[in-house]
């Protein structure tokens, strides 16, 4: 019987290449979106067209909505079963120096990121640790690890997501389940995109592999991390960066 991932975020970027990656490999494909309704439905149609009726679901929620992640839960429920894999990767990002973050920019960064993470693992934890088996994949960032100057709060919510995953790791590990992390580092999405050529020349040049990584990049860790291969890894935070931390 296939295995069923939920992944957050998905509509495009590093989402988007995970939900390709685990339709590849014979997963079935919860799309999440909050906003981008197009392209997540694109995204489903793809997947389904390629390989099979049924193999992909949209389900939009903002994920740091308590309401909004309720419904998407009871949604997935009815519609694809029980979540073998929960990958939380709906993220926001911002560029702007520490004096200027505003209380709202800090909110709505932590919100996303930080209590997205928190609201979709508490909605699909119950039903792992009833079936005492299952797999978290939390995408933070090298910046989490290192702090990236002009990017504090942004830092600093994904190094909460790290300490999250390990703490969490710790308490459900004797149900079975397995919580990690992943760290990259400069992947070429919209994320980036308003970097502009310049910086992101510099940032590959400041990457010993000397270049900047793709969504498949880190699809890859995020399939290994999933599959049994991975039932002895924990709480771990690896990092797909090309080497930028070392
Ligand atoms: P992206 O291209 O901007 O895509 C972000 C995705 O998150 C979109 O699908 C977006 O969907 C979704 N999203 C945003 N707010 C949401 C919300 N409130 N609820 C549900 N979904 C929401 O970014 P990305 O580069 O793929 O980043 C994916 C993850 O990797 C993020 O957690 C990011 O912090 C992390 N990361 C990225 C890089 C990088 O260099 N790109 C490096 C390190 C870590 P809608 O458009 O529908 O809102």
């Amino acid at each position: 019987m296939k295995q069923t991932v939920l992944i957050t975020g998905a509509s495009r970027g590093i989402g988007r290449a995970i939900a390709e990656c685990f339709a590849q490999n014979g997963f079935r494909v919860g799309i999440n979106y909050c906003a981008s309704r197009q392209e997540a439905l694109y995204l489903k149609k793809d997947l389904c067209d390629k390989f099979g009726t049924g193999i992909a679901e949209v389900f939009q929620a903002d994920v740091s909505k308590e309401e909004d992640v309720k419904r998407m839960g009871e949604e997935v429920g009815a519609s694809l079963g029980e979540v073998d894999v929960l990958i939380n990767n709906a993220g926001v990002a911002q560029q702007k120096l520490f004096t200027q973050t505003t209380g709202e920019d800090w909110d709505f960064l932590f919100g996303v990121n930080v209590k997205g993470t928190f609201l979709c693992t508490r909605a699909f934890l119950p039903q792992m640790i009833r079936r005492q088996k299952g797999k978290i994949i939390n995408i933070s960032s090298m910046w989490g690890i290192t702090g990236g100057s002009c990017e504090v709060a942004y830092s600093a919510s994904k190094a909460a997501v790290i300490g999250l995953t390990k703490a969490l790791a710790k308490e459900v590990g004797p149900s079975h389940i397995n919580v990690n992390c992943i760290a990259p580092g400069v992947i070429q999405t919209q994320m980036n995109a308003s970097l502009g050529e310049e910086t992101l020349n510099a940032l590959r040049e400041e990457t010993p592999l000397e270049t900047l990584g793709t969504g498949m990049d880190v699809a890859h860790l995020a399939l290994f991390l999933a599959s049994e291969q991975a039932d002895f890894i924990t709480g771990q935070v690896i990092s797909v960066d090309g080497g930028m931390v070392i």
